[in-house]
């Protein structure tokens, strides 16, 4: 059987990751509160719906204990990823990644058991930085 998996949130992040699990043949439910982010994943996402997913009711409503992984790539809005994640664990979702926004971000997240945490831009960074470091070594 297929894995179904939801992104919620649909900022650079969000989408890159809706874009990409699309292309690898996943069905993706695309979630944004902002109504034109979510009519642009329209034709994209195997489904895309408005919703405010600190609402515990909408989240029972949309199913998402059913789906095996979801993503929160809510950023900016630290409170909303926070309560988010927590209504997913509580509804028992199984697989839960969140993008942090910083590090206090970070340690919440990980507090309430979010199973992976991840941090882009300083993730990206530090692989950057290793690739520039071992590239100057072969190089030397
Ligand atoms: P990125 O850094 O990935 O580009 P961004 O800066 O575009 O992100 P953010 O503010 O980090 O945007 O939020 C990502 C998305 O999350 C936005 O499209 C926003 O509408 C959505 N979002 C914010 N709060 C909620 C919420 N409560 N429920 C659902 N989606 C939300």
């Amino acid at each position: 059987m297929k894995k179904e998996f939801a992104v919620i949130g649909l900022g650079r992040f969000g989408s890159s990751i809706c874009r990409a699990l699309v292309e690898k043949g996943m069905e993706v439910l695309a979630i944004d509160i902002d109504e034109d982010r979510v009519n642009a994943f329209s034709n994209i996402a195997s489904h895309a719906v408005m919703a405010d997913t600190t609402d515990e009711k909408t989240l029972k409503e949309l199913g998402i204990r059913n789906f095996d992984h979801v993503i929160v790539a809510i950023g900016d809005n630290i409170q909303a990823s926070i309560l988010t994640s927590l209504i997913l664990k509580e509804l028992g979702v199984k697989h839960i990644t969140v993008k942090a926004q910083n590090d206090y971000h970070e340690k919440v997240l990980s507090k309430i058991g979010a199973d992976r945490v991840i941090h882009p831009e300083r993730d990206m960074g530090k692989r950057i930085a290793h690739q520039i470091v071992s590239n100057n070594v072969l190089d030397a």
